[in-house]
């Protein structure tokens, strides 16, 4: 059997699971048990895919298994930006070749819709509201990064406004920006609630475990994923564990494990809402990549995202927490002075899955085994599409649009491989420190 190397464990203080609604969680798996598929990850991405394969084989059972709680791992602890746009942080414009982007933008319309249906059908609360996004700028190289991205917007024919610094506060109550860019189409969520909600609709032939972390793996005809309590045994497995994913034995050296940090204030008062002004729900990513996003949330505390650190094992380490959260402070106080007294009630990490060329990978692992990974840093949209075209390619589901998406997925070249540690190690940290370095007042 192959052994699993490392499971992950997240940090306990995440802000949106703490203040999302609480659930109880599925037990986990203990004994014996056989199923025709299993899905391992119960993120944006498993959940889509379990999902998925449970319409598309009605008489098929599906055993779903994650480590931890759902809305307890990263889908749970990101930013809740469902972006609809190419984002593609390798183009200097973000939008990057245009049929590529074309199809990029049909993939994250298709996901929002999914998630959008399922939150309506299902009334999951997870506070999913329409609002589009801010990208803002302050330094030179930022405004220069928001012309490039205009003229890209251009190419792809999409709407957005151009606001300058001085009409900024009333959207988004500081004045510390130069310039931003509004577009209209990013939904943003609660996003450990709407995973959690997820989880509690699903199918009836979907068997969910959580707290079941898989420690070792046999390939074969049939594929027996043991644990602490007992194995499962399936015809066939997904793979839906991100960076994980590589603990299994694939793309090996290929998805990086980056953390990123998140501080979460105390709901504003009343007089600290009117000293804030600006709208009273809004998001705000950074012209530069390695700058701060923000968010004003619907019980009005204000979310600041910032800092990264690699962890090749991809587990946090808790004493980066005390560190990052002095520098969210300082950025929060940057932007915000005049909220003296509003303190952080949480900070917290989450691992992404990056490749160097910014690529995911959907398809075949093995005989009888499947995955979409390496989320590249929107698993929210990516994710979800990524997970329900992968069940409908296993069903051989195809209508003209979503046969369309599939073959651009199994056509991607997939995540690359990075060089030996400890080159890695030296080559990623170099660059995160350079780029946080360089954003400057983005931070
Ligand atoms: C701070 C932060 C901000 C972000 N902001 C955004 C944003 O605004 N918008 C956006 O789209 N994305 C954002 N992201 C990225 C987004 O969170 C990820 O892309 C998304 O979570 C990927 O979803 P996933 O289901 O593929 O993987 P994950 O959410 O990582 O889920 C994988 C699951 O696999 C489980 N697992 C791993 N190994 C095992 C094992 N051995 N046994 C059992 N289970 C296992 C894990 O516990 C985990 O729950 C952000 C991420 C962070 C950290």
């Amino acid at each position: 059997m192959l052994k699993v190397t490392s499971l992950p464990s997240d940090d306990k203080m995440c802000g949106w699971y703490h203040t999302s609604p609480s659930r109880t969680p599925r037990p986990g798996h203990t004994g014996e048990t056989h199923a025709r598929w299993a899905v391992v990850g119960a993120g944006f991405t498993g959940l889509a895919a379990a999902r998925q394969l449970a319409l598309n084989f009605p008489d098929d059972d599906i055993v779903l298994v994650d480590a931890q709680e759902v809305g307890f791992g990263t889908s749970g602890r990101n930013a809740g930006f469902a972006i609809d746009l190419p984002h593609d942080i390798g183009a200097d414009d973000y939008i990057g070749d245009i049929p590529t982007a074309k199809t990029t933008l049909k993939l994250n319309l298709l996901g929002q819709t999914i998630l959008r249906d399922l939150v309506d059908e299902h009334g999951i609360d997870c506070h999913m509201t329409a609002s589009g996004k801010y990208q803002a700028a302050v330094e030179d190289r930022g405004v220069a990064v928001l012309d490039a991205y205009r003229r890209g917007l251009d190419k792809l024919g999409q709407q957005y406004e151009v606001i300058e610094g001085a009409a900024l506060p009333e959207h988004i109550g500081t004045s510390f920006y130069r310039k931003a860019l509004f577009t209209p189409g990013t939904v943003l969520v609660q996003p450990s609630a709407l995973v959690k909600g997820l989880a509690d609709c699903l199918p009836p032939n979907v068997t969910l475990y959580e707290g079941t972390a898989i420690t070792d793996v046999e390939y074969g005809e049939k594929i027996v994923l043991a644990h602490r309590h007992g194995r499962i045994t399936a015809d066939q497995l997904v793979l839906a564990n991100n960076a994980f994913g590589m603990r299994f034995g694939f793309l090996e050296r290929t998805m990086l494990p980056v953390f990123l940090y998140a501080s979460l204030t105390r709901p504003l008062t009343n007089a600290e809402q009117a000293q804030l002004g600006g709208k009273p729900f809004w998001g705000v990513i950074p012209a530069d990549p390695f700058g701060s996003t923000l968010r004003r949330t619907h019980d009005n505390r204000i979310l600041v995202r910032n800092s990264f650190s690699f962890n090749p094992d991809g587990r946090p380490k808790t004493s980066y927490l005390s560190r990052f959260a002095d520098r969210h402070r300082l950025s929060f106080e940057r932007r915000f002075p005049m909220l003296p007294e509003v303190e952080f009630d949480y900070t917290w990490s989450g691992s992404l899955a990056l490749a160097q060329n910014h690529k995911g990978f959907f398809g075949q692992l093995a005989p009888n085994v499947y995955g979409a990974l390496c989320c590249n840093g929107l698993g929210i949209t990516r994710g979800t599409v990524t997970g329900t075209l992968l069940a409908d390619w296993l069903a051989n589901r195809r209508t003209a649009q979503r046969g369309e998406l599939i073959d651009f997925l199994l056509a991607t070249s997939g995540p690359n491989k990075a060089p030996p540690e400890p080159f890695l190690s030296m080559g990623v940290n170099a660059t995160l420190w350079w780029g946080q370095r360089k954003a400057g007042l983005e931070s």
